[in-house]
């Protein structure tokens, strides 16, 4: 008998006329991300994606790992498959999860019966297979509010299941559903977070990294490749374009007064931004920005950010706290990589004392001294793509 997952939907369930494009979406993801692991039939009915291997010794450890990761998936029912009669159901939950049985005090069991044609109701059922269940293991106590182990019994359209119960998956909205965004990639932790919550929102990725070599070095470039790797895990491919930034940025450190540095920065990086994503096909731009974490992420000099973006800046972060951030980036896996303590573009010219309340006619006046747009052009020319996979 066969062990086969059982892919819930999350909020793909509560949508209307498109749900059908959105369970698309979802279907191709899910064929892509098997691919490498084996032969598997994927179909759907009744808001279940149904994974099942055509092939013996199929590694479902690693296909239920990788669905975990799909946004568009609420939970994961790891199930065996059988008959759907009564005693095919009790011998598949003494079969699968026997080991389990033996060892856990409490249990209970749930049903559900959508096949109405099934001759017990769910009430019934559960009440049956519990009662097969202490009769094959004397020592189980029944435990409704709290058992240590649950067994399902699932009877529906194709065949009938077994499974302890739902694994918690990704949840969101299928990759690509809502478009393309570029996210600003930094080394540091709030990027990659700001780019796995916005990813969960249906965004298709690309990252931004500006890097200025000599002052900044080929690994905290590597640094970076691998944070883009671990949220290609989420968001499936993922290219990286590589700015080089080091001209433009000792262009205005050397003709712009300092405590602006940082906001003027973050302009060119923005108008640069702007363009690669009309390259790319970007709708939009995601920064890892919170409000009052730095002298950057002020309201006025988030202003004087904005108003160089054509498109619309996503800043996910912007009402977090940073314990809050970081919680986030250790749950999806960057956090250690975030702590390698290499430099940052933005870090190597900082000056003392940015000033917080930046007015927009003293930027405006600070860039007209220097020729941004043909340093920008040039910058925006010069980008490399690392391209990361990050399947298994
Ligand atoms: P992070 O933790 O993401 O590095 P931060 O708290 O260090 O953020 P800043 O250095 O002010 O804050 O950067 C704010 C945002 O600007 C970052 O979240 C990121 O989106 C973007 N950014 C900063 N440096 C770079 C870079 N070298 N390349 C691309 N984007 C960058
Ligand atoms: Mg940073």
């Amino acid at each position: 008998m066969k062990e086969i997952l059982l892919a819930k939907y999350g909020e793909i369930a509560l949508k209307g006329l498109n749900r059908s494009s959105f369970e698309a979406t979802l279907m191709k993801t899910i064929r892509r991300r098997m691919e490498p692991i084996g032969n598997f039939k994927i179909y759907k009915a009744q808001s279940t994606i149904y994974i099942e291997p055509e092939e013996e010794g199929v590694d479902m450890d690693r296909a239920c790992d990788q669905l975990r990761h799909v946004f568009g998936i609420a939970a994961i029912n790891r199930a065996r498959v059988c008959e759907k009669s009564f005693e095919a159901l009790c011998a598949a939950a003494v079969d699968y999860l026997g080991d389990r049985l033996s060892r856990a005090k409490t249990f209970k069991v749930e049903s559900k019966r959508s096949d109405k044609s099934f001759p017990l109701n769910s009430m019934e059922l559960s009440r049956e297979l519990g009662g097969y269940i202490l009769s094959k293991y004397p020592h189980l106590k029944v435990e409704i509010e709290n058992p240590e182990l649950k067994v399902c019994a699932e009877v529906r359209d194709f065949a009938a299941y077994i499974h302890a119960g739902k694994i918690e998956a990704a949840g969101g909205m299928p990759t690509g559903t809502s478009g393309r965004a570029a996210v600003m990639l930094s080394g540091g932790i709030d990027s990659p977070v700001a780019a796995y919550m916005m990813a969960k929102r249906g965004l298709d990725l690309c990252g931004i990294h500006f890097q200025s070599p000599p002052y900044t070095s080929e690994r905290a470039l590597d640094k970076v490749e691998r944070l883009a790797g671990i949220l290609s895990r989420y968001s499936g491919n993922f290219a990286l374009l590589v700015v080089p930034f080091t001209e433009t940025q000792v262009a205005i450190r050397d003709n712009c007064p300092s405590e602006l540095f940082t906001v003027l920065m973050r302009r060119s990086m923005m108008r640069i931004a702007n363009r690669l994503c009309e390259q790319e096909h970007c709708g939009a731009i995601i920064t890892g920005e919170s409000l009052a974490q730095v002298a950057s992420q002020t309201l006025a000099a988030i202003r004087c950010t904005d108003q160089a973006a054509a498109l619309p800046v996503l800043r996910p972060l912007i009402g977090m706290d940073k314990t809050e951030i970081i919680e986030i980036s250790r749950k999806i896996g960057c956090f250690e990589t975030s702590i390698e303590p290499y430099e940052d573009c933005c870090t190597v010219f900082t000056p003392k004392h940015p000033k917080t309340k930046p007015r927009l006619e003293e930027v405006l006046e600070a860039e007209s001294r220097v020729d941004l747009q043909s340093l920008e052009e040039a910058a925006a020319a010069g980008y490399t793509v690392r391209m990361k996979h990050f399947f298994d």
